[in-house]
């Protein structure tokens, strides 16, 4: 298994494994590296650029900004910023401080339906953001559902009894966050944002490329993303969005990563 697997969560975010079992588990199988892209957080980067030294392994410092367009959640994957810019760092703070905020909301409102969820034991399921997934994990675990949709169904979804409106950034600002911290910006899953009308103008603000290759995305959104993406002549990556069991099942070749962390045409 050749390539670089540019869509990875850890612990950090929302992922099941840290980075260093995730890296060791790339090596084995071959890939020939891994962008590390949790959700609004740069905090498993240090360790993991460490950890690579010495091996022959690419490391590519990644996040995945959550951002927000007429209803439709658009991420923005940012490869390789620099992790410790200060700017970046005080975005993502705030961006914290207001999750925190959201978080505190939707417990309450469980609270009010008789869901009652250990915060201790919630933020022991996630080192840095805690997010909607974790709860989903602890409600099905704690049994108030049998399954992750049904919580989102049901629950933490827009149609859900607990749902909070989440802090939004937009994808304008997301994209600046990005290249102010030295990286380039890449719309995350295309197909499942669904805001074609709007890939134009994100290009005009500075998109660097399109994430054609998604297990969400069927043929015929690689082809239709795959064109759209040399029609204004951006990068095209694939990565497998991994939380825990699917690292390196989709992949973007090397040179094309080391083109985006040179920031130069292919
Ligand atoms: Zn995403
Ligand atoms: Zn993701």
């Amino acid at each position: 298994m050749a390539g670089v697997d540019m869509h990875v969560h850890t612990t950090a975010s929302d992922g099941i494994f840290d980075a260093f079992y995730l890296i060791n588990l790339a090596m084995e199988s071959g890939l020939e590296g891994m962008a590390i892209s949790d959700h609004d957080t740069v905090a498993a980067l240090a360790p993991a650029i460490a950890y690579v030294k010495g091996k022959n392994f690419l490391l590519v410092p990644a996040i995945e900004i959550s951002s927000e367009w007429q209803e439709r959640e658009i991420h923005i994957l940012g490869y390789g910023i620099d992790h410790q810019s200060s700017y970046l760092h005080e975005q993502l703070q705030k961006l914290q401080q207001e999750r925190e905020i959201r978080l505190a909301k939707i417990l309450a409102k469980l609270k009010e339906y008789k869901v009652f969820l250990d915060e201790k034991k919630l933020k022991a399921m996630g080192k840095g953001v805690i997010g909607r997934a974790h709860i989903a994990r602890l409600m099905v675990q704690e049994g108030y559902c049998r399954s992750m949709s049904e919580v989102f169904s049901d629950w933490l979804g827009r149609e859900g009894r607990a749902y909070v409106v989440r802090p939004k950034l937009s994808p304008e600002k997301a994209i600046a966050v990005v290249q102010q911290a030295g990286g380039v910006a890449v719309m995350a899953h295309p197909g499942i944002a669904k805001a074609d009308r709007y890939i134009p103008k994100m290009v005009e603000m500075g998109l660097g490329g399109l994430e054609i290759n998604h297990p969400n995305h069927n043929l015929e959104d690689i082809v239709h993303y795959e064109k759209l993406a040399d029609k204004y002549g951006i990068y095209k990556t694939g990565g497998s969005d991994c939380h825990g069991d699917r690292l390196g099942i989709i992949t973007t070749p090397i040179e094309t990563v080391k083109a985006i962390l040179q920031n130069k045409n292919v």
